[in-house]
């Protein structure tokens, strides 16, 4: 090996950020055989609420897109968590029954993403949802992620295959490209980072606050209402309880728990499941968190920033981080696949 293509080979991939985008794209870079760093300024154990990841219901959802890769995306995920379900009851994802009503009645039936993927997919009888005065229901199996257990898994996992994790908050991008001068393929997987760290400076960036209330109860029943009463309860089988919640509050930051948003969102869970949380259920605690957010979406793509380095960012999936992560994982790991034989040819 000569030259560049040794340059490549030999020098650590560098992802900023150890979110669930940059653990998955780590874990995935390294059963390629790539050599991974990691740097963040939080790490799988932490909990402020800036770290997305931690906060997440977190429910695998086939989501409502028509875009052909933002499917495959999800489709990818599934797949991951389902093989980690399936080796490893311990390590954070569960398989549950999901009841989902909707407002508005999905314009293509053929089109819903969760027929082709959630298993025991069933339309509901109308006297199900139509009482309720829904358009549609629907009952399938998900996959439900613990967001705490399934980082710490990630965690291991990422050290058992080589990764190394470094615990630092970066101001500006060139303090990391600095740190590792040789290194040609950088991944930007920094969450909401893209708005503050200097020489990224994404202005389409916005931090989205979510609240939930943590309710004791063993229901191992997910239930999910689209539409203007926007309402999800997740279960959390290893922990016994679920995640209440349903709120998006664009350009909020705040770490305080709102009790009127809590309130609503035990009002809104027993108008939805009745037979699950009552009217007054046993609260275990409050979850805030910031969605990283972005006008237009994610951001999944490559950019040269000196001759032959290249940053590949991944960030802005304010809500779907989880369900879309493998498959951004997936389309880095292509990218870095592209740019090795790149390297090697020319
Ligand atoms: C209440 C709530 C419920 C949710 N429910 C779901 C759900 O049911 N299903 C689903 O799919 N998704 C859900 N999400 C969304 C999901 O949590 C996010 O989309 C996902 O966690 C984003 O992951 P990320 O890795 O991009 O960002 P993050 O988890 O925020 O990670 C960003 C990483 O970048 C690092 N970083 C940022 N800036 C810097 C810097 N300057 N220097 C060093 N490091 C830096 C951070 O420290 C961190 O390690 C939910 C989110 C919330 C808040």
């Amino acid at each position: 090996m000569e030259g560049k293509f040794r340059l490549f080979q030999n020098n650590t991939i560098v992802i900023l950020g150890a979110g669930i985008i940059g653990c998955t794209t780590a874990r995935l870079l390294l059963e390629k055989g790539f050599k991974v760093t990691l740097v963040a300024k939080h790490v799988p154990g932490d909990d402020d609420i800036w770290y997305a990841s931690n906060w997440a219901g977190a429910i695998w959802h086939a989501g409502d897109s028509k875009n052909d890769k933002h499917r495959y995306m999800r489709a990818v995920s599934f797949r991951r968590f389902m093989n980690d379900y399936q080796s490893d009851k311990e390590c954070g994802v569960c398989l549950v029954n999901v009841k989902e009503y909707f407002e508005k009645a999905p314009e293509s039936m053929a089109d819903l993403l969760g027929r082709k993927i959630n298993p025991n997919f069933r339309s509901m009888s109308r006297d199900q949802f139509e009482k309720s005065g829904f358009e549609y229901g629907c009952q399938y199996d998900t996959l439900v992620i613990e967001p705490p257990r399934y980082l710490r898994f990630m965690k291991k996992k990422i050290e058992e295959l080589g990764g190394l994790f470094i615990k630092k908050e970066i101001f500006s991008v060139d303090e990391i490209y600095d740190m590792f001068p040789d290194s040609t393929v950088f991944v930007n997987a920094s969450g909401i980072g893209p708005k503050y760290i200097k020489g990224l400076e994404d202005s389409k960036c916005y931090p989205n606050r979510g609240q939930n209330v943590l309710v004791i109860t063993d229901t191992s029943t997910a239930f999910l209402r689209s539409g203007e009463e926007y309402t999800y309860i997740i279960p959390r089988p290893l922990q016994g309880v679920v995640v209440c919640g349903g709120v998006n509050q664009g350009d909020v930051d705040s770490s305080n728990i709102d009790m009127s948003i809590a309130k609503d969102e035990i009002r809104r869970a027993h108008k939805l499941a009745p037979e699950a949380i009552s009217e007054s259920p046993d609260v275990a605690g409050y979850v805030v968190g910031i969605r990283p957010a972005r006008e237009g979406g994610f951001r999944l793509e490559k950019e040269a920033f000196e001759d032959d380095k290249f940053i590949l960012h991944a960030y802005g999936f304010n809500g779907s981080g989880y369900a879309l992560s493998y498959g951004a994982a997936h389309y880095i790991s292509i990218m870095v696949e592209e740019l090795e034989r790149r390297f090697c040819v020319s």
